[in-house]
């Protein structure tokens, strides 16, 4: 059985052939030692003394199930065994009732704590998991089709887990890990356990798009072998909100590097020999979506990865987001839409090319390779302004830069510093946003109630939250406006096939939904566990694009609400 599609005979070592593989329980009580410490050292100690004592392949398992997915990030495979299927498998395994499930979900707020607080007994099935079991219970699920196999494969892995293995595998299949375990401490804990330099480790990594390929050649001594992965989708990295153009002085030393911010979908463009894809901002593969960007991509020789905004333009404006939206979430689009709605991809960073990895080179150099890229047709580049102004000087020119924005139909500006690296994943000052009216936020749905009237049989209410610093959902208000009566259609089906608990009027959901909220102000309250509350709430849009990682922080929305006391 093969433990990733990325043999890791391609690390240039032998497998060895091990009969036994290591026990999921050792992985469990390691991740538990994590969980139980804020202290980065310690957490670093207990994975790098686990590590260390691994065989190639389950070390390769080990590192990637604490990255925090079954299968490395270069996998396109999914489990897509969903949220009822993971509430069905607890069930059976626990005997407890849905009605005990909604009680613990409200104690825990992560359904992985829940399995572990409802399973109380032994596994019947005495052989205990390996890691190995598990990536083969992981390949198996993700091969097979249909949700009823799906299920029937999960509630086998389960019946097979005590309640402390079952916490993690919950975790790992719901795609919420939250054991306060970024990657870069996992890099660290793997430089730490073979005595290699963390940096030489995280370059691994991010080339290889594989942690447990990067831990594997660190234990080889055979880092700085790895290759830039096409089609291995990168992280993507982010910006920092700034909530006004003041502070734009207070993160960075000028010169700036000023871009509009385009309003549409992140998108990262690889090619390599004839091969073109096109990867959303989950990392999912979306190249049918934009069919007339391909061949153009294609027509550029050699090889290349790019970081860009998809959106489409009438003229020398850009079309509101609202209403490209149209042609999104469709896997083939019609050629009326495609007429109506062109795509344009607004290359703003280059990853790589011919061969080149660019992320570690400071952003005028890679700025410099994007600009000597031949672009044509639906392929661009967003203009360039280099602001080298300090005090009032600089904040005039941003405020005319990001009128000048709006005016061409873009959301605002993004402020880039030229001297940094491209940060996969990373949310920086390296980057920052300066967006519209500052008065929206992105939230996740955690509940959601039936509404009265004309929306009476449709779940239209939904109560939401931002995320605090432990990583914790914390409610900041409730909105039920904004959605057209198709979208809220839709979301009726999503909510009720995700439901944690069924009060009736009300119901818990899972924290899948993502949607951006206008409001009034913030202001502090006690209606809300996040002791904050929006006044006139509504929903701007929906964020289908936008992971649940991602959402604003009670940090931003504290910052926002002192912003509101002061005089
Ligand atoms: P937000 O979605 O509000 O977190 O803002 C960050 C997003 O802005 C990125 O993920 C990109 O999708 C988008 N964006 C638009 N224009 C640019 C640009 N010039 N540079 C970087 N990101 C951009």
């Amino acid at each position: 059985m093969p433990i990733a599609p990325r043999a890791l005979a391609a690390v240039g070592e032998a497998v060895q052939d091990v009969t036994v593989s290591s026990p999921f329980a050792s992985w469990a009580a390691t991740a538990d030692a994590v969980r139980s410490t804020a202290k980065k050292l310690e957490k670093m100690a207990a994975l790098a003394r686990y590590l260390g004592t691994l065989e190639d392949d389950d070390l390769a398992i080990a590192a990637r199930l604490f990255a925090g997915g079954p299968f490395p990030r270069a996998d396109q495979r999914v489990l897509a065994a969903g949220w009822s299927a993971l509430v069905d498998a607890i069930l059976e395994r626990s005997g407890a009732s849905p009605d005990d499930i909604g009680a613990a979900y409200r104690r825990h707020a992560d359904l992985g704590d829940v399995a572990a607080d409802l399973i109380a007994t032994p596994p019947r099935d005495a052989r205990a998991l390996t890691l190995r079991d598990l990536a083969a219970a992981f390949d198996g699920i993700a091969a097979t089709k249909g949700a009823n196999a799906k299920r029937a494969l999960l509630r086998a892995l389960l019946a097979r887990a005590t309640g402390g293995e079952a916490r993690y595998l919950v975790k790992i299949v719901g795609g919420d890990m939250r054991i306060g375990l970024r990657e870069g401490l996992l890099e660290d804990a793997v430089a730490r356990s073979f005595g290699r330099e963390r940096e030489a480790v995280a370059r691994a990594n991010m080339l290889s798009g594989d942690v447990g390929e990067a831990a594997v050649r660190a234990k080889h001594d055979t880092l700085a072998a790895a290759v830039f992965a096409h089609f291995a989708p990168v992280g993507m990295m982010l910006a920092t909100p700034v909530l006004e153009l003041a502070e734009v002085a207070k993160r960075f030393a000028p010169p700036y590097f000023v871009e509009d911010k385009f309003d549409g979908v992140r998108a990262q463009a690889h090619k390599a020999g004839d091969r073109v894809e096109l990867y959303s901002r989950t990392l999912d593969r979306v190249t049918e979506r934009f069919p007339e960007l391909l061949a153009p991509l294609r027509a550029i020789p050699g090889s290349f990865v790019l970081d860009a905004e998809i959106l489409s333009f009438r003229g020398d404006r850009a079309v509101p987001f609202t209403e490209f939206q149209t042609r999104l979430g469709r896997k083939t689009v019609s050629a009326d839409l495609l007429a109506q709605l062109p795509a344009t991809l607004v290359a703003f960073d280059v990853l790589e090319r011919d061969g080149d990895p660019l992320m570690e080179r400071p952003l005028s150099q890679r700025s410099l390779v994007l600009r000597g890229l031949p672009l044509a047709g639906p392929l661009r580049t967003p203009d360039l302004r280099v602001i080298d102004s300090t005090g009032g000087e600089l904040v005039a020119a941003l405020e005319r830069e990001f009128a000048a924005s709006r005016s061409r139909g873009n959301e605002g500006l993004m402020v880039k510093d030229p001297r940094s690296r491209y940060r996969p994943g990373r949310r920086g000052m390296e980057w920052l946003k300066v967006k519209r009216a500052l008065r929206t936020l992105d939230v996740v749905v955690t509940a959601v109630e039936w509404g009265h009237g004309k929306r009476r049989g449709v779940l239209s209410d939904y109560t939401f939250a931002v995320r605090d610093e432990h990583g914790r959902l914390r409610h900041i208000g409730k909105a039920y406006s904004g959605l057209t009566d198709r979208e809220i259609a839709d979301l009726t089906e999503h909510f009720l096939a995700r439901t944690v608990e069924d009060r009736g009027h009300a119901r818990v959901v899972e924290p899948d939904t993502v949607i951006e909220v206008a409001f009034d102000r913030i202001q502090a309250s006690d209606r809300h566990d996040s002791g904050l509350a929006m006044r006139f709430p509504r929903i701007v849009r929906l964020r289908p694009d936008k992971p649940v990682a991602e959402i604003d922080t009670l940090a931003t929305a504290r910052e926002i609400a002192k912003r509101e006391e002061a005089p």
